[in-house]
């Protein structure tokens, strides 16, 4: 472990010649080399989310930071490095026993060890009652049996935190206990290697359990239905703020520059209007995602322990993800056909629109997500009296400031019922949460004024257009019966 202790600023600029290797520009190919990984643990990046007590740095900000400056020249190498600290270290030093967190840090640290978070299984949809992987208890320990798939570092990763149910619940059972395992102990095989569509400095696959954990590597926490288990993820999902805040200022000045630099009939791409409207568009989801990132630096204190309001973590998940595909997205279409390869000199958009894919998949599917945000509200106290959306907002919290904007954005439906109804109402929450923290920290991020009103009137259009979604969606949705 270091031994000095740099202000942030000195701590940060420490990595910048490991993440400019890695810029876009570079466009190094293949999984995250070992060695690298190992400097990047020698410059301290498990640091921040190691207690002092531990000898770490204690500083959620810094991991923030660090990651959106990572994300600004590669989105794949911030989430590389989200996982191993946020998933995995930080749980391990919040409910792992000293003995646990000791033998980890003992082991990461001085030799450039990974973590991993595995919690999804092949063949079922998510939720633990799908859940096949099981412990029972063996001698002085528990032994883990199941597979799991997709896993961050599935084939790298030297420490593991597994999710898994107990046999004696049988199948049905919903609670899931949590378990660290070292790889080097056997039992964790990655049977099948998977080529995914982005973010490929990682690898991933499926991973077959047979494995023994000693009694106190068990994680000190009650056994937790499928949602609780956000409580481990939440404060990762943070930093899909810090991660998109990085990567869009960077999608933002490079369709600027391709905008100014591609010559067309009219003169430059940058003089077309609706050339420029994009633009605007990739600010606008940059904006979110700054203020959200505002909001994450300073209205959180979760260096000690896991937020009690999952609302806010939630959205900054959900809204990031789809803000930074979108951004991706639209800067891709201003590349043209020079967008729709790989490897172009001009661009980096193909990359850029892969890497931001998965986003709103992992760490939960954000559909699933956006339907938990509606939950949320409806089980406020108070809700039960709402007899339609507006009322609802209204008695919500976190969005009644600006319940104002739904008034303005369209006709009013019911209290949401439905699974559409949930996941659209989430969507909509999201939107009217953002308005609220672009409001709040214009003058910190600092936003000039047009901008204020570029980003709060993109989320109003998204408002009137989730709106009017729900309004025809059941006309749209398929009446398909479920098979027998
Ligand atoms: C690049 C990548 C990295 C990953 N890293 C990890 C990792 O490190 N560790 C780990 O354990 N897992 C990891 N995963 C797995 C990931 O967390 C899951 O894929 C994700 O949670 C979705 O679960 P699922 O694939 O089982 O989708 P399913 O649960 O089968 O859902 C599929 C789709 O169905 C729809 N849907 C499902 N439920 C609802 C609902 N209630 N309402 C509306 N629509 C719904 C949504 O559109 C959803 O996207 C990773 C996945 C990817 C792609």
């Amino acid at each position: 472990m270091q031994q000095s202790n740099p202000d942030t600023e000195t701590f940060l600029a420490q990595f910048s010649d490991i993440l400019l290797a890695f810029d876009y520009k570079e466009r190094p190919e293949g999984h995250l080399p070992e060695e690298v990984w190992k400097q990047l643990v020698d410059t301290g990046m498990y640091l921040p989310v190691i207690p002092a007590a531990h000898g770490g740095r204690e500083n959620f900000a810094e991991i923030s930071l660090l990651l959106e400056k990572a994300a600004y020249h590669n989105l794949g190498l911030a989430m590389s490095m989200n996982i191993p600290t946020l998933l995995f270290l930080r749980n391990v030093m919040l409910y792992a026993n000293v003995t646990t967190r000791e033998e980890v840090l003992a082991d990461l640290l001085p030799h450039g060890r990974m973590g991993g978070f595995a919690v999804i299984e092949p063949g079922v949809g998510s939720g633990s009652v799908t859940m096949r992987t099981f412990f029972e208890q063996e001698d002085d320990g528990y032994r883990i049996t199941g597979s799991k798939h997709w896993q961050g570092f599935s084939g790298a990763a030297h420490w593991w935190l597994i999710a898994a149910k107990d046999k004696a619940g049988g199948a049905a059972g919903d609670k899931v206990s949590f378990f660290i395992h070292k790889r080097a102990a056997g039992g964790f095989t990655t049977t099948v290697k998977y080529v995914p569509i982005g973010i490929t400095l990682m690898d991933y696959g499926v991973n077959e359990l047979d494995l023994f954990v000693p009694a106190y590597r068990k994680l000190e926490l009650e056994q937790m239905s499928f949602n609780a288990i956000f409580l481990l993820t939440s404060p990762s999902w943070g930093q899909w703020t810090a991660m998109g805040a990085g990567f869009l200022t960077r999608i933002y000045e490079e369709a600027f520059r391709y905008a100014a630099n591609r010559k067309v009939p009219a003169g430059y791409l940058l003089e077309v209007e609706h050339v420029r409207y994009r633009l605007g568009l990739i600010a606008a989801c940059r904006d979110v995602c700054r203020a959200l990132l505002a909001y994450l630096l300073q209205d959180t204190e979760i260096n000690t322990q896991a937020p009690s309001d999952l609302f806010p973590w939630q959205v900054m998940k959900v809204l990031a993800a789809d803000s930074m595909i979108a951004g991706a997205l639209h800067y891709q279409e201003l590349c043209g056909g020079d967008g729709c390869r790989y490897q172009a000199e001009s661009n980096f958009s193909a990359q850029a629109v892969q890497d931001a894919k998965g986003f709103a998949i992992f760490g939960g599917s954000n559909d699933m997500l956006y339907a938990l945000l509606t939950h949320y509200c409806l089980t406020a106290p108070g809700a039960d009296a709402a007899t339609d959306l507006l009322q609802l907002v209204e008695n919500y919290a976190p969005v009644s400031s600006v319940a104002a904007v739904l008034e303005e954005s369209g006709p009013i439906p019911d209290v949401p019922k439905s699974n559409t109804a949930m996941v659209i109402c989430g969507r909509i929450l999201a939107r009217l949460f953002a308005i609220v923290v672009i409001k709040r920290f214009k003058h910190t991020i600092p936003l000039e004024t047009t901008a204020v009103i570029a980003a709060t009137t993109y989320c109003k259009q998204e408002i009137a257009a989730l709106l009017l979604n729900w309004s025809v969606a059941s006309a749209i949705t398929i009446k398909q019966e479920v098979p027998a």
